[in-house]
């Protein structure tokens, strides 16, 4: 007779900067936890080559307060744990100028505003002009005509940040598991009791399950939704592109843009990485290996925004990482009305990395604590229903 294993009292499924955080903050607080990932550690969204922007200039006002959680989590981390977490804190400046038909003193309203809310809402952020601009970045195009900087943002390396994570929950004591796919929830009287893997093996569920598979989520929840629980969520492709630095130019800050979909970040070798908003559909039948229009805009947004880029050779172009994302640009945290113990996150539209530290923190308070955070609220999915009369 084989002997059931002991019930973790957390399952968290997914092996990304979420999972492997929440697995390590879980486990430092004394919970025994088991994280089920079916490919390997930063096999999704949070792996891969170049960088994440660690960014709250120009976010979602709404996850401004999730930022100001999350960006001191990242330069603690990076000091506590040997090697690091792969952060740096270089600054972010959100560039703009006048786009052809807009009234300058729109943009001008535009960038005051923007400085004054994310200042009142814990974000530092400084209003500079022209020549203030091209101070802190002199390679920056004739066009500009200044920038919000925010003195807080950086940039991770992602894939290492998660691995990081990872290492650490394993040494609190986390049971992380590579190769285990869930494919069911199993419950019982309006509790998740079990996960059941692609091998037909049976996890057991002691206090909490906690689905944090990015695009694994939604597969995972359909046969459990209340017919009310609605999830406008899609799947994309955030595609990146990386040119040589030929005269090797210097790129001081994050770089991000008021009317190009761009974001500019310069590597550790000194190339740079060209990113910030052009995507490629997702299709079930296969991953793009990027798209030629995509490929196109973001190479005349990075030139019209950086000229010396035209001088630069192609290296690469990647779009291989899968993201979920919800139709109003925030994310999705909230718990199921079917199975009171279990908690979901996802749709982090392009966007997720950043918060990651802070959403867990609040996601550690829910469990550890047994009350949902009030931060949490205004990601719950119940926005997405019309309130009853
Ligand atoms: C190209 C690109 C650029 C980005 N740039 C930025 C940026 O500059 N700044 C920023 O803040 N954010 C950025 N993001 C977003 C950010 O990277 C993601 O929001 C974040 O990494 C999501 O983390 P996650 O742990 O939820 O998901 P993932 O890293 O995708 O992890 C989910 C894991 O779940 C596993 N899984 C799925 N289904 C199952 C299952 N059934 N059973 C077991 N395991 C399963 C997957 O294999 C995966 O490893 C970017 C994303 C991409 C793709």
């Amino acid at each position: 007779m084989t002997k059931q294993a002991a019930a973790s009292e957390i399952v968290i499924v997914g092996g990304g900067i979420y999972g492997a955080s929440l697995a390590y903050e879980l486990a430092q607080a004394g919970k025994t936890v088991t994280l089920l990932e079916t490919d390997d550690i930063a096999a999704g969204a949070s792996g891969g080559s170049g960088e994440r922007g660690v960014r709250a200039n120009s976010r979602d006002l709404r996850e401004l307060p999730i930022a100001t959680a999350s960006f001191p989590l990242w330069a603690k981390y990076q000091a506590q744990f040997e090697g690091g977490v792969g952060y740096r804190r270089i600054g972010g400046l959100h560039l703009f100028n006048i786009p052809h038909g807009a009234h300058e003193h729109e943009v001008r309203g535009t960038m005051e505003a923007m400085a004054m809310v994310q200042n009142a809402l814990g974000i530092p952020s400084e209003l500079l002009n022209r020549e203030q601009t091209l101070e802190r970045e002199p390679e920056l195009s004739g066009d500009l005509i200044g920038s919000v900087y925010c003195p807080n943002d950086g940039v991770c390396d992602h894939s290492f940040a998660t691995r990081a994570f990872a290492s650490q929950a394993r040494k609190a004591g986390a049971n992380l598991r590579t190769g285990a796919r869930v494919t069911e929830i199993l419950h019982n009287k309006g509790r998740a009791t079990g996960v059941k893997l692609t091998s037909g093996q049976i996890v057991p569920v002691g206090e909490k399950l906690v689905l944090l598979a990015n695009t694994g989520v939604l597969p995972l929840l359909k046969p459990v939704l209340q017919p009310q629980e609605i999830m406008p969520v899609i799947m994309q492709i955030p595609q990146m592109m990386f040119v040589t630095n030929p005269r090797g130019k210097k790129i001081n800050h994050l770089l991000g843009h008021a009317h190009r979909k761009l974001s500019v970040k310069q590597v550790k070798d000194g190339t740079l990485m060209l990113s910030g908003g052009q995507s490629v559909a997702y299709t079930p039948e296969g991953h793009w290996k990027g798209s030629l229009s995509s490929t196109a805009l973001g190479l005349t947004d990075a030139i019209a925004t950086l000229p010396f880029i035209d001088e630069c050779s192609f290296l690469k172009v990647d779009a291989s990482r899968v993201e979920s994302c919800a139709v109003d640009g925030i994310p999705i945290v909230d718990t199921l009305a079917a199975l009171s113990n279990t908690i979901y996150g996802f749709a982090w539209t392009g966007h997720g990395f950043a918060i990651a530290l802070g959403f867990t923190k609040y996601l550690t308070d829910w469990i550890v604590g047994g009350e949902k955070p009030q931060a949490l609220d205004v990601f719950s999915a119940k926005r997405f229903r019309q309130a009853s009369h």
